[in-house]
């Protein structure tokens, strides 16, 4: 069987703070595999953002192991590192992190820029992963000039642009209202079926109905892992 695109053994974080090391992940053991989409849940500061961020290779673990598609991520050079996290992995964040002077097509191409792509593909792979995601019209438009939900969906084009197999999502519908909301997470939905490999962090049980699996964590642990329960139909 081909390796999970996430598997973590005994994984914690503690953060040095002024009290001593605070324990924010303890010994969290977790497989993710190809094409699933996963919800992750749990009370303001349960340890969500601090996983994610060892998950996306942002910050490095107190203890416990990681591996990427297979590889131990510890082992991997600075560089090594850089290039799989570019290569395997789009972000997206709850306050969308666009760059205000930059056009919407430079915003999605700014990945490719890292991974020295040159500039008419950088251009045209932008254009199409805006199109993608139903702004094909809007590649010399500024941030400014959309809604949150519109910007939410450039910087779904920016973290697909690199055709990455997973996508790492911390509260993305955080600042938008329900239709919106829904309309974003009709999108992951879809990106889904594509076969993209979805990690997403919501407080909102809405929102998790979407994923076909829930992982609750709480006080740094994981508590709860299953699937999502069938949708009841509720009456009038
Ligand atoms: P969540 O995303 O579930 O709200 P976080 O992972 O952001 O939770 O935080 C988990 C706990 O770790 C919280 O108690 C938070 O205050 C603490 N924490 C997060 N980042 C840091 C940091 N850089 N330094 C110290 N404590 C932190
Ligand atoms: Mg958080």
């Amino acid at each position: 069987m081909a390796d999970p695109v996430i598997r973590v053994c005994g994984l914690g974080k503690s953060y040095r703070t002024a009290a001593g090391l605070f324990p924010a992940l303890r010994e969290v053991d977790l497989e993710i595999q190809a094409g699933e989409f996963v919800a992750i849940m749990g009370p303001s500061g349960s340890g969500k953002s601090t996983f994610m961020n060892l998950l996306g290779c942002l910050d490095t673990p107190s203890c416990g192991e990681y591996f990427l598609t297979g590889q131990r991520v510890a082992q991997l050079s600075r560089d090594q590192l850089a290039e799989l996290r570019n290569r395997s992995i789009g972000f997206v964040f709850q306050g969308f992190n666009l760059l205000p002077r930059m056009t919407l097509a430079d915003n999605v191409a700014l990945p490719l820029v890292y991974a020295g792509v040159e500039r008419d593909q950088r251009q045209r792979r932008a254009l199409d992963e805006l199109a993608r995601v139903g702004l094909g019209e809007y590649g010399n438009a500024l941030p400014s000039r959309i809604s949150g939900g519109q910007q939410q969906r450039v910087a779904i084009a920016r973290a697909l642009v690199n055709s990455p197999q997973l996508i790492l999502a911390d509260e993305p519908t955080g600042n938008l209202d329900s239709h919106t909301s829904e309309e974003i997470m009709m999108l992951f939905a879809a990106l889904n079926r594509e076969g993209i490999t979805i990690v997403l962090v919501t407080h909102e049980p809405d929102i998790a109905a979407h994923a076909g699996r829930q992982v609750r964590f709480r006080d740094g642990r994981v508590v709860s892992d299953a699937p999502t329960p069938a949708r009841v139909p509720t009456a009038c």
